[in-house]
C-alpha cells in the first residue's frame, strides 16, 4: 500500500511517528500550515514557521523516506489577531517556492468578518498563483459554515476542481459533492470521522474526489489512521487498487494541479530513495 497523506502537522510529531509511518507505505505528505497552540504575537513567528515548513521539515521527512510538501497560508483562527493579519502581505513570497502545493488552511473558525476577509484574500492569491486551496471547515456550526465557504469559493473565481474543503462528515459532505471541489475527510481517534463510518462513505458515495488524511498534530491524533482505512477498505470488498486510487492517486492528481509535487525520488512501488540527499535546500544542520 503507498500511501499519500495530504494533511497532517509533522512539525508536532516525532521520528517514531516518520519511521512507523514509512513502515506503514507513506511516502509523501502535504503539511498545512495552521496554528502553534500557543498564540503567535508577530508576524516574524510566521515567517520562521514557515521557513521551517519549505525546508527543516523537509529535509526531516526526507531522512525518512517520505516526500514533503506544504501549504501556506494565515490560518483562520489567527485571521481574529489583528497582530497576525499583516502576515498576508508576506505571502506571495512562499507561495512563488517549490513544494508549496497550495494555499492553506484557510476558512472559517468562528465565522467572524475578520475570517472571512482573510479568508477572501487568500482565495484571490490562489487565483493569482494558480495553485489549489485546501480550506478548514469549523467544529462548530459545520452546516453554515461550509455553505458559507462555498458561497465565497463561488465568488472568488478559483475552479471548484482547485479546492478542497475539509473536515467533512456525514451532513457537509452532500453539498461540497454537489458544488464541484475536492472533498476531504480527517480519520481521528475518537471524534468526528472514523475509518469505519469513511468507507460507509465511499460505499456509498465512490471514489472520486475524495481525500482521507489523519490531520495529525498535537492533540490526540493517529498519523497511521490512513493506513487504517486503507485497511477497512479492503476488510469492506475495495480493491487493492481502490486503495491505491483513495490513498495516493487522488492526492497527486489533487496537489498535482500545483505543477510542484516532489515525487521524482518515490519509486513505483512506494519506496523512497536516497535521492533528497543531493537537493540543495536539504542541506540542512546535520550537514
Ligand atoms: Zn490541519
Amino acid at each position: 500500500m503507498r500511501i499519500f497523506d495530504p494533511h497532517i502537522h509533522m512539525t508536532s510529531r516525532t521520528t517514531t511517528d516518520y519511521e512507523q509511518m514509512h513502515a506503514a507505505g507513506v511516502r509523501a505528505l502535504v503539511e498545512p500550515a495552521f496554528w502553534l497552540g500557543q498564540p503567535r504575537t508577530n508576524v516574524g513567528s510566521f515567517l520562521d514557521y514557515f521557513d521551517s515548513l519549505v525546508g527543516w521539515e523537509r529535509f526531516r521527512a526526507a531522512q525518512f523516506g517520505i516526500a514533503h510538501h506544504c501549504t501556506i497560508a494565515l490560518n483562520p483562527k489567527e485571521a481574529n489577531d489583528p497582530r497576525c493579519t499583516e502576515v498576508l502581505d508576506w505571502l506571495p513570497r512562499y507561495l512563488a517556492k517549490d513544494g508549496v502545493v497550495a494555499v492553506g488552511e484557510v476558512g472559517f473558525d468562528s465565522m467572524t468578518d475578520a475570517e472571512e476577509k482573510a479568508f477572501a484574500r487568500q482565495l484571490e492569491l490562489a487565483v493569482e498563483f494558480e495553485l489549489p486551496a485546501m480550506v478548514h471547515t469549523p467544529h462548530r456550526d459545520k452546516e453554515a459554515g461550509t455553505r458559507r465557504t462555498l458561497e465565497l469559493v463561488e465568488a472568488s473565481g478559483l475552479a471548484p476542481g482547485m479546492v478542497v474543503v475539509d473536515h467533512l462528515n456525514e451532513v457537509t459532505v452532500e453539498q461540497v459533492a454537489d458544488s464541484g471541489c475536492w472533498m476531504g475527510f480527517s480519520i481521528y481517534p475518537d471524534t468526528k470521522m472514523d475509518e469505519h463510518r469513511m468507507v460507509a462513505i465511499l460505499q456509498e458515495r465512490g471514489l472520486e474526489r475524495v481525500l482521507v488524511n489523519s490531520a495529525a498534530d498535537w492533540g490526540r491524533s493517529d498519523p497511521l489512521k490512513t493506513a487504517k482505512t486503507g485497511a477497512a477498505m479492503l476488510e469492506a470488498g475495495f480493491t487493492d487498487d481502490d486503495v491505491d486510487r483513495v490513498l495516493w492517486r487522488n492526492p497527486v492528481e489533487f496537489f498535482g494541479q500545483s505543477g510542484r509535487l516532489l515525487l521524482e525520488s518515490v519509486d513505483s512501488d512506494g519506496d523512497a530513495g536516497a535521492t533528497f540527499e543531493g537537493n540543495s535546500i536539504l542541506r540542512g544542520p546535520r550537514a
